[in-house]
């Protein structure tokens, strides 16, 4: 089944039992607590707070999603990307805990011929919050599944709060077993990859009141209105309907890993390492598109720094596939051909979307060797002085004068077997950003420009080198 039908089989799904079907809202969230949106109930989030009145009791979306911190899972587990879709359906106060329950299971589980996704039962293994005893007897009583195939799971898998006062509650949680080619038995509790979570149901009961972290919270009492906020990843339902390996050889991001190839004449499936290359390749890119489709461009601060990084990562690793031309033009009219069946306004925009991406690809490519060389000297010098940490201020200088994003450091380095001084580099980062602002007040310019490249010209040495500032105000 197509990436494209998984998605209109559940909107369908949920329109037809009275849900409002309600449009991916942008990556750029309209939130100043979020930089992008992570997960599809941030659009319905002044509902969930009881600040805005629900205009519907029932919706479902199907919601772009960014998640960076996931960045350094791309490519090494199967089933993590930093973009992907989350189908999600939500009741404001409408109905709760058994209604969701009964939802999700019939539509995982109803025949394809009959509009749903056709799982089969036996491979479903099912997680509840620890003190959850009604959901648990729901998935027994009421749905039927077996007992040994639903575990209970502590506060921080399977139970959800946004971190200060407000709603939260338990979570359930749907898992598929893809069977003893990946690993052990015993359940998602025992091993993650074989029993891939798929699906996450929130049940939003309590009022938690002030206290500190994700765990540590008095709950004052339930909730007036009882909600639901679920959310399954598309890219990883494909995965499993596709009877593929990963989420990136699913149909969207399999085309991207294709045209790496015909680039780059490396095949996928030739050795672990340029497997990796190619999916953080089909990741990125794919992600990079996405990004610039909703306005980002790249920068050194914010929304701006995330394209920037995750862009850059891509470009290096075409370049380690063995890439020496500009590539990214290609790769982004694959992506745009992958996603625009979902996303059509990927199509109208083309020309703006490759204009950002290529000036992008063409100011790193300008960097990146010196500042590969720059790297090698300093992990040379690192080595024979027999550290095993990489200065902060030569990743601060990669970053500032060679447009490094740190997490390219990082890799660079672990790569040669340094870590790097991160605390330096962000101490560093810090004053640079101070002696901006105050040069800004001085100057009476109001903010630094946010998009121009600033040639420098280095004075301290024998060579002359142009490199480049990127320096964005305050996002
Ligand atoms: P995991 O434990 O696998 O990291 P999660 O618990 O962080 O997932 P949730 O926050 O519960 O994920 O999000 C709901 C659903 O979104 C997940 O069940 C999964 O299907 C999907 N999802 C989450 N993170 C990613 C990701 N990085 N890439 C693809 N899909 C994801
Ligand atoms: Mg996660
Ligand atoms: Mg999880
Ligand atoms: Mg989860």
């Amino acid at each position: 089944m197509e990436s494209a039908e998984i998605r209109r089989r559940w909107l369908r799904f949920f329109e037809e039992r009275g849900h409002t079907v309600v449009p991916s809202a942008s990556l750029i969230a309209d939130d100043p607590t979020l930089l992008l949106v992570p997960a599809g109930m941030v659009p319905f989030k002044p509902y969930f707070l009881g600040e805005v009145k629900p205009p519907f009791p029932r919706a479902t979306s199907v919601q772009k999603c960014v998640r960076t911190p996931d960045i350094e899972e791309v490519g090494k587990t199967t089933r993590h990307g930093t973009f992907f879709q989350m189908c999600g359906n939500f009741s404001f106060g409408d109905y709760f805990k058994e209604g969701a329950i009964k939802l999700a299971w019939e539509l995982l589980t109803t025949s394809q011929e009959d509009g749903g996704y056709g799982l089969e039962p036996e491979k479903l293994w099912i997680t509840v919050y620890q003190e959850d005893d009604e959901a648990e007897r729901i998935w027994r009583e009421v749905i039927g599944v077996p007992a040994e195939r639903i575990q209970r799971l502590g506060m921080g898998p399977n139970f959800w709060s946004m971190g200060v006062p407000g709603p939260c509650g338990p979570c359930s949680e749907i898992n598929y077993d893809r069977g003893p080619e990946f690993g052990v038995e015993g359940g998602p509790a025992v091993n993650d990859e074989r029993y891939v979570e798929i699906w996450n149901l929130v049940f939003m009961q309590y009022e938690r009141g002030e206290g500190s972290g994700k765990e540590d919270f008095p709950i004052l009492g339930d909730l007036p209105n009882k909600n639901i906020d679920t959310g399954l990843g598309l890219e990883r339902l494909a995965m499993i309907l596709q009877g593929v390996q990963n989420m990136y050889e699913i149909d969207t991001s399999r085309m991207i890993i294709d045209k790496a190839t015909e680039l780059t004449g490396v095949h996928y499936g030739a050795a672990h390492s340029s497997d990796v290359s190619l999916r953080v390749v089909a990741d990125h890119i794919r992600t990079s598109v996405m990004l610039i489709g909703d306005g980002v461009t790249p920068g050194n601060e914010g929304r701006g720094y995330v394209l920037r990084r995750i862009m850059r990562r891509a470009i290096r690793n075409m370049r380690l596939l063995g890439a020496v031309q500009p590539t990214v033009g290609e790769l982004v009219d694959t992506v745009i051909k992958a996603m625009s069946p979902q996303y059509p306004e990927l199509a109208e925009d083309r020309k703006r979307i490759e204009t950002v991406a290529l000036a992008e690809e063409n100011a790193f490519l300008k960097t990146l060797k010196a500042g590969t060389n720059i790297l090698d000297t300093a992990v040379t010098e690192t080595k024979a002085a027999g550290g095993s940490v990489l200065p902060g201020d030569k990743a601060f200088l990669l970053h500032d004068t060679w447009g490094f994003p740190i997490d390219l450091t990082l890799e660079m380095a672990a790569e040669q077997g340094l870590s790097v001084d991160e605390e330096g580099f962000r101490r560093l980062m810090k004053e640079q950003r101070e002696r901006a602002k105050a040069d800004a007040k001085a100057k009476k310019t109001g903010h630094a420009d946010l998009s121009a490249y600033r040639e420098v010209a280095d004075t301290s040495g024998s060579t002359v080198f142009t490199g480049y500032t990127d320096y964005e105000g305050e996002a």
